[in-house]
């Protein structure tokens, strides 16, 4: 569940500042204790895992609005995980405290609220109040039952994060995509004429080379 073999390409990709690293914005704490998310500003957010919404609140260090969601205790990560959003729209939330949050609910829009200096989703996971890396985390959910190589979508059933991602960089460049986290049919078709516009294979295996087209500026 936790640690992935592979999949540093998939962290150079999307994660634009990585948990542990020197803080790039000022707040209590020593390192970063989320992962930054690249996302454009309106992408919509969701819970990743069922439970209960916590609080919605504007921090006072930065973080600016924030989602917070308690998971309960999650078998071998550990006791009283929760999970959280920051960087929120104002305004954008459909959910609010005391709500019961299933896995892939939305919950508000990307913002730029706090010290956000571009668009992401600073994303937090805590374990009994401690930080802990989310992005190995994220990455198993998705393709722990397939074991295949983080960091790559592949042309059949695949939901979550990653799928989320690219369906979001293909919406903002103006495909006709859904943006739902399930790498179906449709997002497969839009991948392809993606492919097909840049030059690349097209065969909807998002990996080193789709991405790389897909979000030029990172990695
Ligand atoms: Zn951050």
């Amino acid at each position: 569940m936790f640690l992935s073999p592979t999949g540093s390409y998939g962290m150079r990709s999307w994660v634009s500042n990585a948990f542990g690293a020197p803080r790039n914005h000022p707040g209590p704490g020593r390192g970063h204790a989320g992962v930054d998310l690249t996302a454009p500003v309106g992408h919509q957010l969701r819970n990743i895992q069922d439970g209960t919404v916590k609080r919605i609140y504007h921090s006072p260090y930065g973080g600016g609005w924030v989602s917070e969601v308690s998971h309960g205790d999650v078998p071998v990560l550990g006791r009283d995980v929760v999970s959280r959003h920051m960087h929120c729209k104002e305004g954008s939330f459909v959910v609010e405290g005391g709500d019961d949050v299933f896995e892939g609910d939305i919950l508000c829009t990307q913002g730029a609220t706090g010290n956000a200096l571009d668009d992401h989703d600073h994303f937090e996971i805590r374990v009994s109040g401690q930080p802990v890396d989310p992005w190995p985390l994220l990455a198993d959910f998705q393709y722990s039952s397939h074991g295949l190589e983080v960091g790559t979508l592949y042309p059949y059933w695949s939901i979550g994060p990653m799928a989320r991602l690219c369906q979001s960089f293909l919406q903002y460049r103006g495909y006709d995509i859904a943006v739902d986290g399930v790498y179906g049919p449709g997002s497969q078709g839009a991948v392809k004429d993606f492919q097909r516009d840049q030059g690349l294979i097209v065969d909807a295996i998002v990996g080193p080379m789709t991405w790389d087209a897909l979000i030029p500026n990172l990695g």
